[in-house]
């Protein structure tokens, strides 16, 4: 049950409350401004009893929903885009109180939502209706062959701080879309633009009782795993395995969509313009704390020096801090209080072992979480820079002799969520496809995200199961197969009673329908 309050707040950052909430379990938590440490509001956290009894409500509600059919489902999320569209501004300014993003980061995100609602909405008879499918077989000749997706009554989606819309609704959108009951835990940094939804699901939508959350902390999401039916998470892959060793008790199946170690290959015949500006978003967008973040770039040798110099300039000049509604900064905070920290001691290592920070490299001074967008040169592939997800705003530069050389570093690694190769068309997509990844870019970073046409997901420890495409909604159904025997009989020839005039019939019938050649099919040997 959503139970936060958005106090309206104008700076803010988020930061720690100074508890260690996971162990100590507070009745309420704090959601702070990580650009200013102030506090932008508060959660009350569930117990294993309300979790249970949100879960128990939205599945008592689910059969109807399910009975709305694809039309009659996209009817009510089509009011939810509606909502979000008719209050970006409103949902915005929360995303910036609890996340200490730039403005320009905010409407990506809600976006992104409301066109994963159309998708969703106008492919779902495509993606999960009713199948007629032919028997393979001369022998089920009279079996009409039907697949029914039915959905996972109820769904948990457990979501992180990065992005608390577009991750958290993201994810629950196709299973509502495809019938199921969906309950939330987001992250307890990221609660409250989420908590504001679900409100205006309840009140000013006023649709079905089908969707709701649960607040708290990591025995929040556990606690959820035990109710559910089916549990999309998106996290670390450290919290991955927890979830699924946890869902394994109540062999709940699961998706799991965790972190990256994004490489970008650059080719001698680049556009490096394009390439920089790209590496350069690609790396610092939402201060690097994205999945699909380009963390390690490996540039073929005679394009090295060029490269370098317009990525230094270009990552040199963005702006950082909070702009409220103006969209003048380039780089919000840091919006765990854990992450900066992580970030700060990867880099810190990367320099004391002989790394070169052309720009940033540190800390930024003055108050709330922010890193300085970072660009290192003189990396070595042993330092935790290279070989962590670093989930901050700082990309690696590494000089390569050639695409095979290039190939091989950036497939070393064990991640394998996305990638991005740039250079002459043709021969960037064939390098591309050799990649070990999920998803690959070919002149362009993280766009497959908003292609949602095609699958997303993780190879490797970067995920198990995709959302996204065909797949991203098929995956909250389970199909019920219908055989429906048209006509028949008292009785079949297989049933009883066994008779060696039926079981010899039945064994001449199969071989002429199995052999592949004259004499087997009519009884002879090879
Ligand atoms: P975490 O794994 O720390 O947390 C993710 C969610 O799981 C949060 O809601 C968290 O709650 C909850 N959680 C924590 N412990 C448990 C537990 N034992 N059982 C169940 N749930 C638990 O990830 P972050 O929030 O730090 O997010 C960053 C990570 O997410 C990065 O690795 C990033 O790459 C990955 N990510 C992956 C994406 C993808 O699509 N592949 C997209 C975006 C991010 P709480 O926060 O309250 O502790």
């Amino acid at each position: 049950m959503e139970s936060g309050t958005a106090e309206t707040s104008t700076a803010k950052t988020k930061a720690s409350n100074g508890t260690d909430t996971a162990t100590q379990a507070p009745d309420r938590i704090e959601v702070l401004n990580p650009a200013s440490g102030e506090a932008c509001g508060s959660i009350d956290v569930d117990t294993p009893e309300t979790i249970a009894a949100t879960v128990a409500r939205v599945r008592t509600g689910q059969a109807e929903w399910e009975a709305l059919g694809n039309k009659g489902r996209y009817h009510w999320l089509g009011k939810l885009r509606d909502w979000i569209l008719d209050n970006t501004d409103q949902i915005a300014d929360t995303m910036q109180a609890e996340g200490g993003k730039v403005r320009g980061e905010t409407s990506t995100e809600l976006i992104y939502l409301a066109d994963l609602i159309n998708f969703y909405g106008s492919k779902a008879d495509k993606f999960i209706g009713d199948e007629t499918v032919r028997p393979h077989s001369p022998l089920l000749a009279s079996r009409k062959l039907k697949v029914q997706y039915r959905p996972y009554p109820v769904v948990g989606v457990i979501s992180p701080w990065n992005f608390p819309m577009a991750l958290a609704l993201g994810d629950a959108i196709p299973a509502l879309q495809a019938g199921a009951a969906v309950v939330i835990k987001p992250s307890e940094f990221t609660p409250l633009s989420l908590i504001e939804t679900i409100r205006a699901w309840k009140e000013e939508i006023g649709a079905p009782d089908v969707f709701d959350c649960v607040m708290g902390t990591g025995e929040t999401g556990q606690a959820l795993i035990d109710n559910v039916d089916f549990i999309q998470f998106t996290g670390s892959d450290r919290t991955g395995r927890k979830v699924m060793a946890r869902a394994s008790e109540t062999l709940t199946p699961v998706s799991l969509e965790l972190g990256g170690k994004d490489p970008m290959i650059v080719l001698s015949d680049a556009n490096l313009d394009r390439a920089a500006n790209a590496a350069a978003w690609g790396g610092m967008f939402n201060s690097g704390q994205v999945c699909l973040s380009i963390e390690r770039i490996y540039v073929e040798e005679p394009a090295y020096d060029e490269f370098v110099a317009k990525l230094t300039k270009e990552v040199g000049g963005l702006r950082q801090g909070q702009d409220g509604r103006a969209y003048s900064c380039e780089v919000g905070a840091m919006t765990s209080p854990n992450q900066i920290g992580v970030v700060e001691e990867q880099v810190d290592e990367a320099l004391a072992a002989g790394a070169r920070a052309l720009t940033g490299g540190k800390r930024a001074d003055g108050p709330g979480d922010y890193f300085e967008p970072t660009v290192l040169v003189d990396v070595d592939p042993s330092m935790k820079v290279m070989r962590d997800e670093t989930f901050g705003p700082v990309v690696t530069v590494t000089k390569v002799r050639d695409s095979e050389e290039a190939l091989r570093l950036a497939n070393d690694t064990r991640y394998g969520l996305g990638a991005s190769v740039f250079g002459e068309r043709t021969r960037a997509e064939s390098i591309g496809r050799r990649m070990e990844v999920g998803a690959v870019n070919v002149n362009d970073v993280i766009v497959n995200y908003v292609a949602m046409d095609v699958p997303m997901g993780g190879w490797k420890e970067s995920g198990i199961g995709f959302r996204h495409g065909e797949y991203g909604i098929k995956k909250y159904c389970r199909p019920e197969s219908i055989v429906i025997t048209r006509m028949g009989g008292k009785r079949e020839p297989n049933w009883f009673p066994y008779t060696k005039v039926r079981q010899g019939l039945v064994g001449r019938l199969a071989k002429a329908v199995n052999a592949r050649d004259i004499r087997r099919r009519l009884g002879k040997r090879g």
